[in-house]
């Protein structure tokens, strides 16, 4: 029997200790008798960078939706975050420049955690390692699956090195070999949705003198497609930093030098990130990072996809950074995993439980990419409608809709919400103020 059941549990394989490898070892703690979870990185030294997540220099806000399901599995450990440097703070008061039109400040209750990532991963990491029956292997790959007919029964590390488990798990990122190794199996290829942005990203952190720091911990300036492709962030981090970034759509990227950093956010569309960054002392090394295309992997669809695996967070599907949905839709994920395990179900049911919970955060950040005509990829029949519907959402100043909008876009409910009556009524009742 697989792991469908409630035998074949004995140990579970997961690759890659970031954000959703540790979230889903946290769960799978709870079934099997064992876990390992493989890193091909060292293991960091404290809260450090580390080259097998690239992308972690720059602004990572854990949005409400991922905030709470942290809080689910690992009660009271948020409470640690925030001591230790953690911003929490209640989304609806951020401070948004959206679609041209600065976000009415609202008290939602929908709390977030604003760090820098490697601080965030630490944290995980550490309460992971404290689980029993989890061990996490550092400098260790997987270099391919092994496979036994139709199944996936563990992985190869090295030729002649092999570890055998009832599930794995692939948390391997946006760099996932899961493909190459399914195709070289005579799996086939599962179908891929692939939206081209062609983003580019400069950030560094920031000391920012008092008298100018900002009065929330997220400042967010984002051009209105499809004219202004650039945008802008002020984020309180730890240790009384800000990480500070720039980035634009399409090819528009902001140079990796201070100086240049700096002119590409005084022609942001708002003065504020500049007025703020201008006058702060950098404190580490401009990082930049290229986001071509948000990628969607369809495993769902895959007829011939093994049994004993599954994947999670990044190597599933890839949003646009500058939403901040990755790491709570891999923490969402986490829990449908856990769903999944605790009543013995089928575990080709979680596809089609997790593919609600990205086709939610993927509207929404494609939605708005949509609207650049260089953006590539299929427009779906909906898109203009829900444009339109959407844009109404965000300018419509009533508190009520904005506080619904913020419930939508912080992953914490589904979007179906924005059709009830309270929040059309509302929108039929105000005319969107237009600002520039
Ligand atoms: C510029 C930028 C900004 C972002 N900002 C935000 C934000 O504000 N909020 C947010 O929620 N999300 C944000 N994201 C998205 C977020 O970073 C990702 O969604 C998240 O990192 C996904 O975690 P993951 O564990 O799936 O993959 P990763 O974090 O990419 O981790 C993959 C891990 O697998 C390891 N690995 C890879 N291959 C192997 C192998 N063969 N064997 C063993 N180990 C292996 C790697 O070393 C790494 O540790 C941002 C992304 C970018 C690019």
């Amino acid at each position: 029997m697989g792991v469908s059941g409630r035998a074949g549990r004995d140990h579970a394989i997961v690759i890659g200790a970031s954000m959703g490898g540790l979230l889903a070892a946290r769960v799978l703690a709870d079934h099997f008798r064992a876990v390992t979870v493989l890193e091909g990185d060292a293991k960091p030294e404290g809260v450090q960078a580390r080259t097998g997540v690239p992308h972690g220099e720059q602004t990572h806000v854990l949005l409400p939706g991922g905030a709470r399901v942290l809080d689910r599995l690992f009660p009271g450990r948020s409470e640690e975050l925030v001591r230790d440097g953690s911003k929490r703070f209640d989304y609806g008061g951020s401070r948004f420049h959206l679609i041209g039109n600065w976000m009415p400040r609202v008290e939602t209750g929908l709390f977030s955690l604003a760090q820098t990532r490697p601080f965030l991963e630490e944290h995980l990491r550490c309460w992971v390692a404290r689980i029993p029956n989890v061990r996490i292997l550092y400098k260790t790959s997987a270099n391919a699956l092994l496979f036994d007919g139709g199944s996936v029964v563990g992985v190869t590390l090295q030729p002649g090195r092999d570890l055998r488990a009832d599930l794995v798990i692939d948390a391997a990122g946006r760099n996932t070999r899961l493909p190459r190794w399914l195709a070289e199996h005579g799996c086939g290829t599962a179908p891929e949705t692939h939206i081209g942005i062609g983003l580019g990203y400069t950030s560094a952190r920031f000391r920012v003198p008092d008298r100018l720091a900002p009065d929330h911990p997220i400042l967010y300036v984002v051009g209105r497609p499809p004219d202004q492709t650039r945008l802008g962030s002020v984020v309180s981090v730890e240790d009384g930093l800000v990480t500070g970034a720039v980035g634009g759509y399409h090819g528009d990227h902001p140079p990796g030098d201070l100086a240049g950093f700096l002119e590409f956010a005084r022609s942001l569309h708002q003065p504020h990130v500049f007025d703020i960054l201008s006058r702060a002392e950098p404190v580490s090394p401009l990082v930049r990072f290229r986001h071509p295309a948000s990628v969607r992997r369809h495993y769902g669809k895959l007829p011939g996809f093994p049994e004993g695996l599954l994947a999670i967070g990044d190597a599933v599907c890839c949003f646009d950074p500058a939403f901040g949905q990755g790491m709570t839709v891999s923490a969402m994920e986490a829990e449908v995993l856990a769903d999944c395990l605790a009543r013995g179900a089928p575990l080709a049911g979680y596809w089609k439980r997790i593919d609600r919970v990205i086709s939610a955060a993927w509207a929404l950040s494609c939605g708005e990419n949509l609207k650049y005509p260089q953006t590539t990829g299929r427009r779906p029949l909906e898109y203009h409608l829900t444009r339109a519907y959407r844009d109404r959402l965000a300018t419509c100043g009533d508190p009520y809709v904005t506080r619904e909008f913020y419930r939508v876009l912080t992953l914490t409910a589904h979007p179906s919400i924005l059709l009830r009556p309270g929040v059309v009524w509302r929108l039929v009742r105000n005319t969107p103020p237009v600002r520039s």
